[in-house]
């Protein structure tokens, strides 16, 4: 079995290659990034992650349903309410339910099992704990939800901490550490390491348990050379007070990641990985086509015993 630890858009890409080429894959998708909007209760990587799978996903925008019309937020804004979290008229449809779903008395991992059954999506999609988690940046203009700083603020505020609200008292979930207990691999998805890993990480149950399971952990790098290769994650590596490289990458994962898969290009990185006490290998990370994704899948299967 495999599982994937992932956030939404650079993940989804390693989930899809993945579920093409093994038959039991379970992702353990990180809630950190979730808002309540409207009443309503949003799960951008459960949701990134179920459509990617589905084959519905917008792929340009990388989040929300393909083709979506936004009638809906429209109508808000005219109604002179707040419309700068956008959400599609269909991909309204996951949210009324998941929520009406949570005030019957499910829960969220029950929810999102439900839902990708729905979607006849093969792979299990495990949130990492049923409790509320925020990522929280603090910024020079205050501290605010991720999506407020990302969304709303479009990224541009300085961050100079990021902290994960409601972390410490949280439960992760028992099937995702069922899941990491009986996985023959468990791949760390080329994510936002602060943002959509480090909020699953942040789980002192998760923590431990892929402590216990190093050597079978592999995290493929988000970052090339200095840069990521999309989004906001060296602003809040520096925050977090890390190197913007993969070398970053490899110490905030230290403690429970045995390999590192890092670009070829950054070969003259690979020793101070390796100093860390991590293996490292080598190759193309880019995912730019469905080929890229099922090739970098399938060398991660190839890594080590499997
Ligand atoms: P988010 O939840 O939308 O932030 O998405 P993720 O956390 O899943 O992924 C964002 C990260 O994926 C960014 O840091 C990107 O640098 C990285 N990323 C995106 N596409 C690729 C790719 O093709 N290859 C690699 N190695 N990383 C990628």
């Amino acid at each position: 079995m495999i599982v994937i630890l992932a956030g939404g858009t650079g993940s989804v890409k390693l989930v899809r290659g993945l579920a093409k080429i093994t038959d039991d894959l379970s992702v353990i998708s990180n809630v950190g990034d979730n808002i309540w909007f409207y009443g309503l209760y949003i799960c951008p990587d459960i949701d990134t992650v179920t459509y990617g799978l589905a084959g519905i996903l917008d792929e340009k925008r990388g989040w929300g349903v393909k083709d979506d019309t936004f009638f809906f937020l429209d109508q808000l804004a005219k109604m002179g309410q707040s419309s700068w979290f956008s959400l599609g008229d269909r991909d309204l449809a996951t949210h009324v339910v998941r929520t009406s779903m949570m005030q019957s008395g499910k829960s969220l991992v029950e929810i999102t099992d439900w839902m990708r059954e729905k979607l006849a999506v093969r792979p299990r999609i495990i949130p990492a704990t049923n409790n509320q988690v925020e990522t929280r940046i603090q910024t020079d203009k205050g501290e605010m939800h991720l999506q407020e700083f990302w969304v709303k603020e479009k990224g541009l505020p300085s961050v100079t901490a990021v902290r994960y609200k409601g972390a410490k008292e949280a439960e992760p979930s028992t099937e995702a550490i069922d899941a990491i207990r009986k996985a023959d691999k468990i791949i760390i998805a080329p994510a936002n390491p602060v943002s959509s890993i480090g909020p699953i990480v942040a789980l002192d149950g998760i923590r431990k348990e892929l402590s216990k399971v190093r050597s079978r952990v592999v995290a493929v790098s988000p970052l090339i050379g200095q840069s990521a290769v999309s989004g906001p994650a060296v602003k809040y590596m520096k925050a977090a007070g890390l190197r913007s490289s993969p070398v970053g990458v490899a110490e905030f994962y230290r403690d429970f990641v045995g390999s590192m898969v890092i670009s070829e290009t950054d070969h003259e990185m690979a020793g101070q990985i390796r100093e860390l006490g991590m293996q490292v290998y080598e190759t193309n990370i880019t995912m730019s086509d469905r080929q890229d994704e099922v090739r970098l899948g399938q060398y991660l299967l190839n890594i080590g015993s499997l």
